[in-house]
């Protein structure tokens, strides 16, 4: 039976609570243990599958086809553990859930209500799984006080009392405010916040406090003593260069240690942390650096593109360099010469991304990296931008393009190269849609398999023809015109099992040019950076050292 962490936040939001929960996840392996990390979001929508990411970030898919919130991507790369479906729940999902029930006249005609409902909802969410693993960590989303978070600190107060005593211990953190003019750091909003979560029957075991400052002795004390929690579990979290040294800051500010004694395990087993020390030191001496563009849509918002980042990242420390990332907008030369932007550059990567709006920027970005032999990464969209880019200024069909804008447009206008899936295969059975379907959760999303060309770039990148990446698209690269660009040099290196899905497409004659339609970003980590992202990097480190 597992042992549960749950995990809150006050003050203000952005404290990285997400952060702190996957470090933490990190170091109870490092002692040892095994865990499962889960998101609960106070959200109406069902899951952030539909959300702008303008607006919430990337989207991050785990491998069972689940939509989920980014937060589970820092899980995964700092556990390794793959997320499920089961990881992330948001109100609307339990609403949802709860309304289906009522309506099927599973509560026997009883009123419909907060408590008990939609607690109890919440709380056999929580359970599911809880045997397989040591310890259970639940990140609640928000910060207390907040009106749409009340029912899961309910549910999370009732679970833990539901349990027997000492397989529940609440984790909060805060954040203290450094007055200048006083030269202060000030404890009053953390005592508040703490305040809240006592005043619906949470008392935290544990405080995380993010500070710029060193706390002082006698401010530890104050909050240890004011909030009701021991001196040792009031932990201290500064800002850090790399988000890759959290693990190891929290174990010097004796994060870990104080959870096993919250839980009394004594003696507590030994951290190994070599792992997280490579890593930092990977991060720490690094020889040189490569610029890398991203040449994308939702340029405002890096948490747009964050598992991209993370992977370029990793990729830089697989090749002890660092990555310098910039963000370009690609509409801004939908009609005009790309290289102004995109010269100086030792790689670029076209992500993933929805819509027709930037697209003619993105195909120019392709031709660019083709001409001009610079290292592409293309990612979903950027595959099937490369893939047009190819069809219309290699092959000849000036008319190319996708469905998927023709759709967006309601009218006819391109020969598409990619067009609208409607059938496919996912392990033996078959998956159908139409183009009405609601946009939530309905397109080709989670794991599949792929079959790597031997003697091809990629299969030499993955080394191995047997690869499983994670997916989320609804248009594909048709096989009607592979005949036609792989005499132009286009290889279509990986095909989906069946061989009717193009997954990966390569230039033979380049030195480093490669478009992928599923997202090989989800599935790199700091300790293990993906093949083709330190493979990029590595072909980036030789574009520089060329000029
Ligand atoms: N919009 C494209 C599709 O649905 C690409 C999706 C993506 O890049 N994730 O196929």
């Amino acid at each position: 039976m597992a042992r549960f962490i749950f995990i809150t936040g006050g003050v203000v939001s952005s404290l990285g609570k997400g952060l702190a929960s996957a470090a933490l996840g990190s170091l109870l392996q490092a002692r040892g243990y095994s865990v499962r990390l889960r998101k609960l979001d106070p959200y109406l929508n069902v899951d952030p599958g539909t959300m702008s990411p303008f607006e919430h970030g990337e989207v991050f898919v785990t491998d069972d086809g689940a939509e989920t919130d980014l937060d589970l991507g820092h899980y995964e790369r700092f556990t390794g553990v793959p997320a499920r479906n089961t990881d992330s729940v948001s109100s609307g999902r339990i609403y949802s859930s709860v309304l289906e029930k009522e309506r099927r006249g599973d509560y026997l005609g009883k009123t419909i209500q907060v408590v008990p409902h939609v607690t109890n909802e919440i709380k056999e969410f929580l359970a599911i799984g809880e045997d397989e693993v040591d310890f259970m960590l639940c990140e609640i989303g928000g910060t207390v006080g907040d009106i749409e978070g009340l029912p899961f600190f309910e549910a999370i107060r009732q679970f833990s009392h539901d349990k027997p005593r000492g397989q529940c211990i609440f984790m909060h953190l805060t954040l203290l405010p450094y007055l200048a003019a006083s030269g202060e750091l000030k404890t009053k909003p953390t005592q508040h916040s703490v305040k809240e979560l006592q005043s619906i029957g949470i008392a935290p075991d544990i405080l995380v406090c993010r500070s710029e400052q060193p706390i002082p002795e006698k401010e530890r004390s104050k909050i240890a003593l004011f909030c009701n929690v021991r001196k040792e579990a009031v932990v201290a979290a500064y800002d850090l260069k790399s988000i890759y040294e959290a693990p190891l800051a929290y174990h010097r500010e004796g994060l870990d240690q104080a959870v096993l004694d919250a839980f009394a395990i004594s003696p507590a087993p030994k951290p190994d942390l070599r792992v997280w020390e490579d890593v930092a030191d990977r991060i720490h001496n690094t020889d040189g650096a490569v610029n890398v563009a991203i040449v994308g849509k939702y340029t405002q918002l890096e948490d747009a593109y964050k598992s991209i980042k993370e992977a370029l990242t990793h990729g830089g420390m697989a090749n002890r360099v660092k990555v310098n990332v910039s963000w370009v907008d690609a509409e801004v030369f939908d009609t005009t010469d790309p290289a102004p932007h995109l010269e100086g550059f030792h790689a670029i990567l076209v992500p993933g991304g929805f819509g027709e709006r930037g697209t003619e920027g993105k195909i120019k970005a392709a031709q660019f990296a083709r001409e001009r032999g610079i290292p592409y990464l293309g990612i979903c969209l950027g595959m099937q931008m490369a893939v047009i880019e190819a069809a219309r200024n290699v092959a000849g069909m000036a008319n190319a393009g996708s469905e998927e804008f023709d759709h967006e447009a309601g009218e006819k206008r391109f020969t598409p190269v990619v067009y609208h899936l409607k059938e496919w295969v996912q392990g033996n059975k078959t998956v159908a849609r139409k183009v009405g379907d609601d946009k939530g959760g309905t397109m080709r999303l989670g794991a599949y398999s792929a079959t790597l060309t031997e003697g091809s770039k990629v299969a030499q990148v993955y080394e191995g023809t047997a690869i499983e990446e994670r997916h989320r698209h609804r248009y594909e690269v048709d096989t009607k015109y592979r005949a036609k660009l792989e005499e132009q040099g286009l290889l279509f290196s990986g095909m989906s099992p069946d061989g009717r899905l193009p997954e990966i497409v390569e230039w033979k004659d380049h030195p480093w040019f490669i478009g992928v339609q599923f997202h090989p970003e989800l599935k790199s980590k700091p300790f293990a950076p993906h093949p083709l992202f330190a493979d990029f990097v590595r072909a980036a480190v030789e574009t520089s050292r060329l000029v």
